[in-house]
């Protein structure tokens, strides 16, 4: 299927960036979009009415959340009838950590034309100053909130050998900073923070290095290196010994070593205790 995005008369669905935090990172073609449309569908309308007075937008707005399907079928109606219509979230690009995905779905399986006003997106703008390899990369965002099915989510993730983008919210830093220590190994990390805003920063060390900090707040990315055999576990026993100090009983610290590893567990414990033994000699 193939659908043209700009037929002047036709409806079409913009999918419009708007600043991270920098009102001046608004694009021109953004303005004029919002400007130019029947209407705007937004994620939360008190933080866009800051944008929209700011760049003297008037154009008629509403509020818009991804689970509201009675939302989205009013939305694709007015297409259907015609409308240009723009969707902006809170910060960057909509869809990514947003609302608009279902929207963006029905209206392509309602032949009506999507366009993206390209702009800031949190992910992306980290990764390219975090100084880790930039490509491949693969693009998470959030992780879940309940710490069982976070863990589930890292341990799928842990031999991905890309270059990692999370997104975080400062009340759970560090729970997930020490999952993550748990479960990828002490890998080399860059926390992207208030970025195009007056405190922006960049920390960059290894986890466990950043688990010492002793605050973490704003909004931040977390950019993690990809899996790579040599720098997620440099030597076996140092790994045990790691999980040990983050207070795993010796047995259970030999299982997910092994488990993380491929190799036998029993085998691993064998080898383990003849190199205690050895060191103690
Ligand atoms: N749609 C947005 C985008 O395109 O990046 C993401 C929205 S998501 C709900 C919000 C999360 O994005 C924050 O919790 C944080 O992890 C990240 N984020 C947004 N703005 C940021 C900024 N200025 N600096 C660092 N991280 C930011």
């Amino acid at each position: 299927m193939r659908i043209r995005s700009y037929d002047t008369d036709k409806a079409i669905l913009y999918l419009v960036a708007t600043p991270i935090g920098n009102l001046k990172d608004m694009s021109f073609r953004a303005i004029e979009t919002l400007k130019s449309v029947d209407k705007i569908y937004a994620e939360d309308t008190r933080n866009s009415k800051i944008l929209f007075d700011h760049y003297d937008i008037k154009t008629i707005y509403e509020s818009y959340h991804e689970f509201s399907q009675e939302k989205t079928s009013k939305i694709i109606e007015e297409l259907k009838n015609g409308m240009k219509i723009a969707i902006i979230s809170d910060a960057g690009l909509p869809i990514i950590s947003d609302p608009g995905f279902k929207l963006v779905k029905d209206a392509i399986d309602n032949n009506i034309a999507v366009s993206t006003i390209p702009g800031a997106s949190a992910g992306i703008s980290a990764l390219i100053s975090s100084g880790l390899v930039a490509m491949p990369y693969t693009f998470y965002g959030f992780l879940d909130s309940k710490e069982s099915k976070r863990k589930e989510e890292l341990n799928d993730l842990k031999y991905i050998k890309h270059t990692l983008i999370f997104y975080e919210a400062p009340h759970r830093i560090f729970d997930t900073l020490n999952n993550m220590l748990e479960i990828l190994g002490d890998r080399y990390i860059c926390i992207a923070r208030e970025l195009t805003k007056t405190f922006e920063e960049y920390i960059r060390g290894n986890i466990s290095e950043l688990l010492k900090l002793e605050s973490l707040k704003g909004e931040m990315v977390l950019i993690v290196s990809g899996y790579e055999e040599k720098s997620i576990i440099t030597n076996k026993f140092v790994q045990i010994d790691e999980f040990i100090s983050l207070g795993y009983k010796p047995n259970d610290a030999i299982k997910e070593t092994a488990k993380m590893l491929n190799v036998d567990k029993k085998e691993l414990y064998k080898e383990y205790i003849d190199y205690k033994n050895n060191k103690l000699r």
